[in-house]
């Protein structure tokens, strides 16, 4: 499993940094995790094979989560045909939304971008891979989640934005997953290290860090937590 960060900023585009979004690789397929970044772009840039794309999964609806979907939906129907896969929303207004844009530019869909409103608990499992939604309360009247990838024999997490209680589920605490991806631009960087103490994750991977003063604070910290902490740049590439 590979993780290619095409989006590491956190709530606003920074010189270097797209917003958020990553694409997960295994050997059967590819998940993107949140479009922040303009992800058809991105994956034509890295010279990524488009048909190997099975699923998108949005955590938010905040626009530095989603605002590259446009492109990646738009274009498959006229242009990229070799993609067919299936877009998860986490509330229906947003996926409406999308649906009236794609509407409006004379997109009337082609059957080979599918998109669907999840729920928490399992949301996506083809032969090699299942997905699960967690909520987060990050935003308070609407739905937020983060999502738990499993394919090839390891687990990852990505946490999605979080609310001030720095509120990812509690299994990190008890199971050991491969690695964790969490964000740090909602609450002091010293209260993340300080919950990361009880973390049984083998790698803990931040990004969506915000102010970036938060950065120096995390490294500082680094070599006192039990997990090995890292802090990609957009592009990056990490094998888990
Ligand atoms: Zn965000
Ligand atoms: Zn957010």
């Amino acid at each position: 499993m590979k993780i290619t960060f095409l989006g590491t900023s956190h709530g606003v585009q920074a010189p270097g940094r797209y917003c958020q979004s990553m694409l997960v690789d295994t050997e059967n397929g590819g998940y993107i995790i949140d479009a922040g970044a303009p992800v058809m772009d991105c994956l034509l840039r890295m010279g990524y094979s488009l048909g190997k794309l099975k699923a998108v999964f949005i955590t938010h609806m905040h626009s530095d989560h989603i605002e590259g979907i446009f492109g990646l939906l738009s274009r498959p129907c006229g242009y990229f045909k070799e993609m067919d896969f299936d877009v998860y929303f986490p509330e229906t207004e947003g996926m409406d939304s999308v649906q009236r844009f794609l509407r409006a530019e004379g997109n009337d869909g082609c059957g080979r971008v599918r998109m669907h409103r999840m729920e928490q608990g399992e949301v996506y499992r083809d032969r090699w891979t299942a997905v699960s939604a967690y909520p987060t309360g990050h935003l308070k009247n609407r739905p937020a989640y983060g999502y738990l990838l499993e394919a090839e024999g390891k687990k990852l997490y990505i946490s999605g934005d979080l609310d001030r209680n720095i509120d990812y589920p509690r299994f990190l605490e008890e199971e050991a997953v491969d690695a964790f991806v969490v964000e740090c631009a909602h609450f002091p960087a010293e209260n993340l290290a300080a919950r990361l103490q009880h973390c049984k994750a083998r790698r803990v991977i931040v990004i969506h860090v915000w102010p970036e003063g938060q950065y120096d604070v995390l490294r500082a910290l680094a070599g006192m937590l039990p997990c090995k902490m890292e802090f990609p740049d957009d592009g990056d590439c990490l094998t888990i």
